[in-house]
């Protein structure tokens, strides 16, 4: 029955959803809601309320009303113990009220949210994604039973027992659990043989392809980043050590946003997700997301504000060169404390510094290091250069510095605001903790 609905959603997600118009989309989605608020109102929380009054909320209002955010009357108390003891256990298929799975949304900043999927949403998230990550290939070699089945290797936190749900004879899942020693699983990559799909946050793909030609890791036929923001350095990084251009999965716990297709294009989930835009600039090019998600019957995420920032090109076409009319990302820039708030020159104000605009400045300036890091802290901008090893001598390393730091000044004094720059040595990375480039901590 569950296999079935995969099926079913793997052909419709594949070949199906097709608008002829936005506005097409548009009512379709329209009809969808109505049911979806039918639905929302077995939830205590949204029980009494009329369409237009149900409340925006997010990540804070979920944990103090958790337990009357979902439809099975699940307590946020139990889901955490279950998610905890799972992952201590490293048995990740920590369940509650029987069958459901509970994912915890990363504690980057202050308390871990929880997540709630059925068994049948996570058909239907597996259905969406075997589809829309596939290559024809792929999708030949999986429909045809003499042939190999498509092996997918994922490189996760946690959540393994996610994915061995809808394993089968034609698809095989390799969970590589990430809190074990790094070196570790990359021999273990390289004795898996072929891997028909390579699955993991975009930070953890980048140093797998770094191991790649040392470790003997033959190149993967798809590679699909999910997890964490790809972003252009890493993509193109990967790109060049396996010459296979990464997919993007824009999936948070809070559901699955984005897809990538197969004109390459990243495209809002518009099938499943209404997004509301809260718009950042007058020439609507970045907007913070409010999602609701017409296809979660038991932890219900209505008008849900995530703290991404979504770019988009506003003079985009409506139909995208796939076909679909959905909205195409131009780029989505992490969390949204990862826009640098800095006072204006003349301390009147404080004047948000976005990360592609950082971003661009330093991958300009950066053929003497391999990765950087940037945090505010206060009014200072902190920043961490990954020198290459041809740039370690201390001259090479203070000129690198230098034009870092001419960089960002001029970047600062064109967006109208300044910070004083201080350097932080290097420290490596934890391949088991989410990465992000850009942090402001304060204020
Ligand atoms: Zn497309």
């Amino acid at each position: 029955m569950l296999r079935a609905l995969l099926v079913a959603r793997f052909v419709r997600a594949r070949w199906g959803y097709r608008f002829r118009s936005r506005r097409q989309l548009e009512a379709w989605q329209r009809r969808r809601m109505h049911a979806f608020i039918r639905r929302a109102r077995h939830a205590p929380y949204w029980a009494g309320r009329r369409a237009r009054d149900f409340p925006i909320t997010d990540k804070a209002v979920l944990l103090e009303h958790f337990d009357a955010m979902n439809t099975r009357g699940v307590r946020l108390t139990e889901a955490l113990a279950a998610a905890q003891a799972a992952e201590r256990s490293r048995d990740f298929t920590p369940t509650v009220a029987g069958d459901l799975t509970v994912g915890l949304s990363s504690g980057t900043s202050g308390r871990r949210g929880a997540f709630l999927v059925s068994p049948r949403e996570r058909m239907l998230w597996a259905g969406t994604v075997l589809a829309r990550v596939l290559d024809r290939a792929a999708v030949r070699q999986l429909l045809t039973p003499w042939r190999p089945p498509v092996t997918i290797a994922f490189f996760l936190r946690a959540g393994g027992g996610l994915y061995e749900s809808v394993a089968s004879s034609r698809v095989r899942f390799a969970f590589f659990d990430l809190t074990e020693p790094f070196d570790g699983l990359v021999r273990r990559l390289a004795g898996a043989g072929e891997v028909t799909v390579l699955v993991g946050p975009a930070s953890v793909l980048e140093a797998l392809a770094r191991a790649s030609a040392d470790a003997g890791i033959g190149a993967p036929r798809l590679v699909v980043s999910v997890a964490e923001v790809l972003d252009p350095e890493s993509a193109e990084r990967i790109e060049a050590a396996w010459g296979v251009r990464p997919r993007q999965v824009y999936q948070a716990t809070e559901g699955m946003l984005g897809l990538p297709c197969e004109a390459g294009a990243l495209h809002l989930a518009e099938e499943t997700v209404r997004f509301d835009r809260e718009w950042l600039d007058a020439e609507r090019t970045r907007f913070v997301p409010v999602v609701t998600d017409l296809e979660r019957r038991t932890q219900i995420i209505a008008r849900y504000r995530l703290d991404d920032v979504v770019r988009v090109d506003p003079r985009a076409p409506e139909r995208c060169a796939c076909g679909r009319v959905t909205t195409v990302v131009a780029g989505i820039d992490g969390r949204a404390d990862a826009v640098l708030r800095l006072p204006s020159s003349d301390g009147s104000r404080l004047v948000d510094v976005f990360p592609d605009v950082l971003r661009q400045a330093l991958a300009l300036e950066s053929a003497d290091f391999a990765d950087w890091r940037v945090t505010q802290r206060g009014t200072a901008v902190h920043v961490a250069l990954a020198l290459e090893p041809g740039a370690k001598t201390e001259p090479a390393a203070a000129a690198a510095r230098q034009s870092v730091d001419r960089a960002l000044h001029a970047l600062f004094e064109a967006a109208g605001c300044s910070a004083e720059i201080v350097h932080d040595p290097w420290t490596p990375r934890d391949p088991a903790v989410k990465v992000r480039r850009i942090v402001r901590e304060s204020p």
